[in-house]
């Protein structure tokens, strides 16, 4: 793939896809940023050696993909800004905006765009993201191969097939990296209690999630079935599981993932 990508926004999301990018093979001259900051561009010329520019709409010219990479509260007046030059460059449009959806990113850019909405989560940052990919009926398959390479850069990508989807997605994997968080904050903090200094309490947990996540990625056991695998009758990791059950943990888990999704419905 050889198509001139525009990131409009050089944060911390574009800087982790222009990295993983470059480090796949992609070529720097094919790749430009937009960001408003004289620090930040002058950082993407020594960091990736890619040419950045002040001006999205210069920016814009020459690209084939813009990804539109800036805060979603600003994402509206950025699109106004642009929509112009994008309708006369028709380039595809790829948004990592979180809680915009294409009909409103379309409207915004003048409308009949193709347009790709991803969903990634922030360990993309370290390049083991996960992101869900939509994209509206003007896509076609080399723009949905063109957009996938992109978001590979930081990770696992996945298609769906709706866009109410990408709410899912975003209760699963979007906001999924906290929920760990929590459950290995809550670990450490029991391991604290039964007597384990903090730091040893720290590393096993890391390690122990860690451990955990490669070996449903490299076994072709199910979860359940890993878990059964671990599970001696009458021992310690039965007297534990018996206490998440029995305080719904499942219950727990579909509540809290169903009210992430319902605000992320809310929020778009
Ligand atoms: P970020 O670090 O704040 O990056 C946004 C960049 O856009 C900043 O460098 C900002 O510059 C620049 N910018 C502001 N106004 C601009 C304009 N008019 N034209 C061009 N650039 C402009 O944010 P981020 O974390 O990378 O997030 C970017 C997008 O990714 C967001 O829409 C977010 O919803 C999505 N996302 C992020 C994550 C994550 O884990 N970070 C996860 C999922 C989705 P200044 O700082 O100088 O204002």
């Amino acid at each position: 793939m050889n198509a001139k990508i525009c990131f409009i926004g050089a944060g911390n999301m574009a800087k982790s896809l222009i990295g993983g990018l470059l480090a796949s093979g992609y070529e720097a001259k094919n790749i430009i940023a937009t960001d408003p900051s004289e620090e930040q561009r002058q950082a993407l010329g020594s960091q990736f050696a890619i040419e950045s520019f002040a001006d999205n709409n210069e920016a814009l010219m020459h690209a084939d993909i813009v990804v539109l990479a800036v805060k979603p509260q600003i994402l509206r007046n950025v699109c106004a800004e642009i929509s112009s030059t994008v309708q006369a460059g028709s380039p595809l449009v790829l948004s990592i905006a979180a809680g915009i959806r294409t009909d409103d990113i379309d409207r915004w850019l003048g409308g009949n765009l193709p347009i790709v909405r991803t969903m990634p989560n922030t360990p993309a940052l370290i390049q083991t993201g996960a992101t869900g990919l939509f994209a509206n009926a003007r896509v076609n398959d080399e723009q949905k191969s063109q957009a996938e390479h992109i978001m590979r850069a930081t990770g696992l990508t996945l298609w769906v097939d709706t866009e109410a989807k990408i709410d899912a997605v975003t209760a699963l994997s979007g906001s999924g990296p906290a929920y760990y968080f929590l459950f290995m904050e809550a670990m450490e903090n029991a391991a604290e209690k039964l007597g384990l200094d903090h730091k040893t309490a720290h590393l096993l947990t890391m390690q122990t999630a860690l451990g955990a996540a490669k070996m449903v990625m490299e076994s072709h056991q199910d979860c359940a079935q890993l878990r059964a695998n671990v599970t001696s009758p009458n021992g310690t990791t039965q007297k534990a599981i018996e206490h998440f059950e029995s305080k719904q943990l499942r219950e727990i888990v579909e509540g809290a993932m169903t009210d992430a999704y319902q605000r992320a419905q809310e929020l778009a």
